[in-house]
């Protein structure tokens, strides 16, 4: 088991782009497990790789209830490729910000293209939560985060509070980004 560290607001490499995956190999495979550990851990119901500060297209995620049995999942190069043009508005949290929730209006539902551990293509359509988690976890593949899609003043307000946590070098969250 290999928990490794998150990344926190304002760490510079949660703006980074990340690459796509090539070949599915034993490096890939040792990632996605750290990121299941990582995600279970915080805990967690999706967890992009560069929050663990491996900037490749990869995100784990798993929406079962505390009751239920685990649902693993996950995408490799997710995209998508569709997107409905009803919104939804889900509350929204995220491990690189800890406890700061906000109402974020996405597409309701979504088409996503994606590779499973094997290098298969496949496709889904997602409503929901998954539509929601799927589409703030692909936003950090490209260096967004769901702070980006609130108001200005709410989100200048808590990089501002994340900011100052971390030159405190009291972190808001469970460690602070120090590099
Ligand atoms: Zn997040």
């Amino acid at each position: 088991m290999a928990v490794r560290d998150i990344l926190i607001l304002p760490d510079k490499r949660l703006r980074l782009e990340s690459e796509p995956v090539g070949k599915i190999d034993s490096a890939v495979r040792k990632l996605v497990e750290d990121m299941f550990d990582t995600m279970y851990e915080a805990p967690g119901i999706g967890l992009a790789a560069i929050q663990i500060g491996e900037p490749r297209r990869i995100v784990t995620m798993d929406l079962a209830k505390k009751d239920e049995p685990k649902q693993p999942q996950v995408f490799i190069n997710p995209e998508l490729v569709g997107t409905s043009g009803d919104k939804n508005i889900h509350e929204e949290g995220c491990l690189s910000i800890p406890e700061y929730y906000e109402e974020v209006a996405r597409p309701a539902a979504v088409k996503v293209r994606y590779l499973d551990l094997d290098g298969k293509q496949r496709e889904i359509d997602a409503d929901g939560l998954l539509a929601t988690c799927i589409q703030h976890e692909i936003d950090h593949l490209n260096g967004v985060l769901f702070i980006d899609h609130i108001s200005k003043l709410k989100r200048d307000r808590v990089i501002k509070k994340f900011t100052k946590a971390a030159k405190l070098g009291k972190p808001v969250g469970n460690r602070a980004a120090d590099e």
